[in-house]
């Protein structure tokens, strides 16, 4: 098949799952709930900046919709990950196992941490860490040096692996976790785009040691921009509320700081949006699982391309729908990225893989074929929930 042909195959099946419409684009958020009334309200206290009851009230939503003992609310998912990584222990001239398939806040959180990123490979089957090949990796490339794990070609100490749910759908934090023990690493995940997602009944997010969310206007949820800390350790969350409130003491009026902190808190006009989007989550999970499964119908039978579909032990929240083109050929992608959009459907590729970023371009990694592979067979489609039948 050449490439206008399959370019005119996807784009005819994608037209057949959208309703009527000019313009698709990749993901929009939806304000059908009480987000004005919590708002007005907010402004109406005078409270909207970095103290507030909406933010409490928020924490206090999250933990219960995830079940995360704590939940810390912060600026954005990047900050909740630049927090996760320096509570773990993460420092200069440490390495730490991100996938290289992921947003580039991943690597980013590591880099501010003044570390290293150290580049995993995908699984076909979650499009998350490849729990398999990462223990497989490690007991070759890594060894005991003080009672710590070190990389063997650089010397630097591993510090942690940080799994991402991709598009939503959980990694296989089982297998994971057991390699983690195995290797003594502590696990962290970025559950940036999975809230709402679970892990054989599990809130994606709370496996790991901590997690991080961000509710940024692309994510399921908004606050406009936002994240949170989830853990499970009352010091944890403790420290991740200090690291994010510049490191401010009990000190009465006075202002003492006892170590660099961090203005990462999430505002309280934010967190009042936020509540108001929580409200829908139920909701606006049921429509992107009926649009992933409209996606689905439309490319019953098709033998050049297929929606990803993740395996039966997972609920996603299928924050993205994804099609995976049957050739692995970059130019096949492309050209059925130019006809979706030149057709107003806003269909995008992947993240350009973080090895091949110019930044990260020297950072060591595993064998990263299936990320490879992946990076050019994926086509993300319209998810917005608005979009569902
Ligand atoms: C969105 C996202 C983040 C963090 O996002 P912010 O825009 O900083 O809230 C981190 N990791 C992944 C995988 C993401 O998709």
């Amino acid at each position: 098949m050449g490439h206008d042909e399959l370019a005119r195959e996807v784009l005819e099946r994608v037209r057949r799952a959208l309703p009527p419409g000019e313009s698709f684009s990749l993901h929009e958020p939806t304000f059908e709930g009480r987000e004005r009334e919590f708002l007005a309200r907010c402004i109406d206290t005078g409270w909207v900046s970095t103290a507030g009851r909406y933010v409490d009230e928020f924490e206090a939503r999250l933990s219960e919709l995830t079940g995360a003992a704590y939940a810390v609310a912060t600026v954005n998912g990047t900050a909740a990950l630049h927090v996760c990584l320096r509570l773990a222990g993460v420092g200069p001239g440490d390495e730490v196992i991100v996938p290289a398939l992921s947003f580039v806040a991943t690597a980013n959180a590591v880099a501010y941490c003044g570390a290293v990123p150290h580049f995993a490979d995908a699984s076909e089957e979650t499009l998350g860490l490849d729990p398999q090949r990462l223990a497989a990796h490690l007991a070759i490339a890594a060894g005991r040096r003080g009672g710590e794990l070190v990389n063997l070609a650089t010397g630097r100490t591993l510090r942690a692996v940080v799994p991402m749910h991709t598009f939503g759908h959980p990694a296989d934090l089982d297998a994971l976790a057991a390699a983690c023990r195995e290797f003594g690493l502590p696990l962290i995940e970025d559950a940036a785009e999975s809230l709402g997602s679970l892990y054989r009944g599990a809130h994606t997010g709370t496996r790991g040691l901590l997690g991080a969310l961000s509710f940024n206007g692309n994510k399921i949820v908004t606050t406009g921009g936002g994240g949170a800390v989830l853990t499970g350790s009352r010091e944890l969350a403790a420290a991740a509320r200090h690291l994010t409130t510049t490191a401010r003491t009990a000190a009465g009026w006075e202002f003492v700081h006892d170590e660099v902190g961090y203005n990462y808190r999430m505002p309280n006009v934010n967190a009042a949006l936020g509540l108001a989007q929580l409200e829908r989550l139920p909701q606006l999970v049921e429509r992107k699982r009926a649009l992933a499964a409209r996606y689905r119908g439309a490319f019953e039978g098709c033998a050049a391309a297929r929606v990803f579909e993740p395996p039966g032990y997972s609920e996603s929240n299928h924050w993205l729908t994804a099609v995976l083109l049957e050739t692995d050929d970059m130019a096949a992608r492309d050209a059925v990225l130019k006809a979706l959009n030149d057709a107003g459907i806003g269909a995008r590729p992947a993240w350009r893989l973080m090895h091949r970023l110019p930044m990260y371009r020297e950072c060591p990694r595993m064998e990263l074929s299936v990320a490879e592979r992946l990076e050019r067979k994926i086509v993300n489609l319209p998810s917005s929930a608005h979009l569902a039948p």
